[in-house]
């Protein structure tokens, strides 16, 4: 299935450069698993980067160190998290690298109530930025907010609206330090999302900036 909204290059190629903290690694790998034009962008970027190295290889060869390029290859970050080329079955709605990481399918989740019939599920990642499920019941409101970082959103089943677009399953949002939001769940289908944030987000209204801490959002 080829998506809407699709991972931007420059995220693709920090995951492929391995510069991505593990949350994020996780929502585009997800991604790139619902996406077969992405799959198709990640793999030309992966052959980029492999004759890249390639080259460093080379170069550290003429200074006669084939320690020092065994040394580099070995220190190259291994958090980024490969996408599994085998589709996953219709019915999953957790695609294969996240049911790899949650370990199993959505029965698995613990998911924990957040208010107004929504639910979240912070799943374990490192420290430099936070990963969730969330589940938005269809119809519902998200708290209008803004963010003091990146935060990247992936629907992994029913839709959601902001502005004037659609999110669907597997498409992918990306907003940062100057965009401010409400999205809202589409009718019909209960929405399930992936979403990670490298900074809390800026609520504005008081309720929810109140329970911002006990949410950890
Ligand atoms: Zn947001």
């Amino acid at each position: 299935m080829t998506v809407k909204h699709q991972v931007p290059d420059e995220l693709l190629t920090a995951y492929v450069a391995g510069n991505l903290p593990e949350a994020f690694n996780l929502v585009v790998a997800t991604h790139v698993s619902l996406c077969d034009e992405a799959r198709v962008r990640l793999e030309a970027l992966e052959a980029v980067g492999g004759s890249l190295l390639n080259d460093m290889d080379t170069a550290e060869m003429s200074h006669g160190s084939l320690e020092a390029t065994l040394r580099l290859i070995s220190d190259r970050p291994k958090e980024a998290i490969k996408t599994e080329r085998v589709p996953t079955r219709k019915c999953d709605v957790l695609p294969q690298p996240l049911m790899e990481y949650v370990g199993g399918d959505l029965s698995k989740v613990k998911w924990r109530s957040i208010g107004m019939g929504a639910k979240q599920a912070i799943l374990k990642s490192s420290s430099e930025a936070d990963v969730r499920l969330l589940y938005i019941p269809a119809g519902s409101e998200l708290p209008d907010h803004g963010h003091h970082g990146k935060e990247l959103t992936l629907v992994l089943q029913g839709a959601f609206i902001d502005g004037d677009a659609r999110f669907a399953r597997g498409d992918l949002e990306v907003a940062d330090e100057n965009m401010e939001h409400t999205p809202v769940a589409d009718i019909g289908v209960d929405c399930i999302c992936l979403a990670a944030t490298d900074a809390p987000l800026k609520f504005n209204k008081l309720v929810p900036r109140l329970a911002q801490p006990f949410l950890r959002i």
